[in-house]
């Protein structure tokens, strides 16, 4: 028979129906003990949603939303750590940005002993798939985006993660400072879920927003947001003539490595002096191109898909912005025009491209920042320069201030490095949320830096385990000292 209950009911009784339903509130087991294992979904419960009834998929310890590099490694942390564990993804494929976005390569934080549990396994694992993800000079991890959805669908499985796929977030439900529930839009309609933990890992930082945490977005002295691309893939590329021509009739020397690790790469005005520029101006000088489509144009090759570039194009004008829909949407067609065209452009005239196609567009686009949340910490430039070591440092990274539009380009002297402290993935809001990848507590210039993919995997999987201490010492996430956690249970532990 299924139980009745309105939102809203006290905070206390409500989370008193969950803990019963969830089972017992004793201490849970932290890494590397015993997975939870994936929950039945359907509790036969319904709650009052706008004026309707709809079920309660799931009463989870942790919910994750988003289901990118930094939500993935979440939950899969978290359920390792013995948390009843669901994690919602509105694609149908794991790994956001890397999978969906098509955006490869992994790029390398370059700060030694960057590497975290979760990193490793996961270059161990597609290893096991076949992709060798190092090129044994770069260190950029050139991944192959249909293995890796395989790959994070395997981890959720042997962790015990529920997916709930093809489902959106749409609301959040709050008493006082906690999440006590959210509505999800799935395949079958509206739908809750209650969890003691939350994890915003939506790059969007929509969880965190909806409940009222204060957010931010673009850069302050611009309004503007970094620019967004529309990837895509090309195949049927003679990609050894096409090394043949920029390397070795053009002369290009930047890209330090040869096929099946190649990258060509122009950016013009940015006085990186690639020989590709002149290749891409005289597109211009013929009409074949605008001079925005021109303005950057990068492929990488793909591992295990031969003869397959990876376009990390076309970077959309400043105007389509990621943060107002509309613009976003008049974004999305005007970036599959610019694609035609680039498209066309190489088809035409770069040499290895004959019998080239456009073999796949990305399905969600990329958006390099949105939002980014106010948190209990906010990182700034000067934590980048005066390479900042935090007690409670989840992760550490090197990769440069990469701020696409504004010309800001800096390099840490090698070995250099600075980290990242579990308080900019909390807030004083809220206090069973964490939020964790591209829109964690940081400014413009410093998420430039901070927003490659396995520093994302390195935050989100130390949210996971900060979940399960939480729990373990019935504590919220916001109250937890991430540097008073055993050391063998943290995935990252500064050394000052
Ligand atoms: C054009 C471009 C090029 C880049 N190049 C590189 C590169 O070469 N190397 C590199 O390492 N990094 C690169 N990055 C950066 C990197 O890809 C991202 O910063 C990183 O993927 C962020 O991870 P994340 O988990 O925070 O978010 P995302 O990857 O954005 O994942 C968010 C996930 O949440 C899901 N989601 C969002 N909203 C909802 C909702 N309401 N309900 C349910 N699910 C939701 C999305 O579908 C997605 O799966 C690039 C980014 C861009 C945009």
């Amino acid at each position: 028979m299924s139980q009745k209950f309105n939102i809203p009911i006290t905070r206390r009784a409500f989370m008193k129906m969950a803990a019963a339903a969830a089972g017992s509130l004793a201490a849970a087991p932290l890494l590397p003990t015993a997975a939870a294992g994936p929950m039945s979904g359907n509790t036969g419960d319904t709650i009052s949603y706008a004026g309707k009834d709809i079920p309660v998929l799931f009463r989870a310890d942790c919910c994750v939303v988003g289901g990118g590099p930094s939500g993935t490694a979440a939950a899969v942390s978290a359920a390792q750590s013995g948390l009843a564990t669901v994690l919602i993804e509105r694609g149908i494929a794991l790994g956001g940005l890397g999978t969906l976005g098509c955006v490869l390569p992994f790029m390398d934080p370059l700060a030694p002993g960057c590497d975290t549990p979760y990193t490793k396994k996961l270059k161990e694992r597609m290893r096991r798939h076949g992709i060798e993800m190092e090129d044994g000079v770069t260190r950029q991890g050139w991944i192959n985006p249909e293995v890796l959805s395989l790959v994070l669908d395997e981890f959720c499985d042997e962790a015990g993660v529920s997916i709930l796929y093809h489902t959106v977030f749409v609301d959040a439900l709050t008493e006082g400072p906690r999440i006590d529930a959210i509505v999800v839009q799935t395949i079958a309609g509206l739908a809750a879920i209650t969890a003691g933990t939350f994890i915003d890992a939506s790059g969007d930082a929509i969880l965190a927003r909806t409940a009222g945490v204060p957010a931010e977005r673009g850069y302050e002295k611009t309004g503007k947001n970094q620019p967004l691309s529309f990837r895509f893939e090309i195949g049927g590329i003679d990609i050894d003539r096409v090394y043949q021509y920029v390397s070795g009739e053009l002369g290009e020397d930047w890209c330090k490595t040869a096929p099946p690790y190649y990258e060509i790469a122009e950016a013009m005005g940015r006085k990186q002096r690639y020989k590709l520029e002149a290749f891409m101006q005289r597109g211009v000088d013929s009409g074949e191109l605008t001079a925005e489509e021109a303005v950057y144009m990068q492929g990488f090759t793909i591992i295990g898909k031969s003869g397959t570039m990876s376009m990390n194009c076309p970077e959309l004008p400043l105007e389509f912005s990621a943060t107002d829909p509309v613009s976003y949407s008049r974004g999305v067609s005007y970036g599959r025009k610019m694609m035609r065209h680039i498209f066309q452009y190489l088809h035409r005239h770069l040499p290895g491209f004959e019998n080239a196609y456009i073999s796949r567009e990305a399905t969600m686009l990329g958006a390099r920042e949105s939002w980014r949340i106010r948190g209990q910490y906010y990182l700034e430039e000067k934590d980048y320069h005066e390479q900042s070591r935090f007690p409670d440092a989840v992760a550490r990274t090197a990769w440069f201030i990469d701020a696409h539009g504004e010309k800001i380009s800096e390099k840490l002297p090698k070995g250099g490095f600075y980290e990242i402290p579990y308080r900019s993935l909390v807030t004083d809001e809220i206090e069973n949320l964490l939020v964790t990848g591209r829109s964690i507590s940081a400014s413009f210039i410093l998420q430039a830096s901070m927003r490659i993919q396995p520093t994302c995997m390195s935050i989100g999987e130390a949210a996971g385990i900060a979940a399960a201490w939480a729990k373990n010492e019935g504590i919220p996430v916001n109250a937890v000292a991430w540097n008073e956690i055993p050391e063998k249970t943290r995935s990252y532990v500064s050394r000052g």
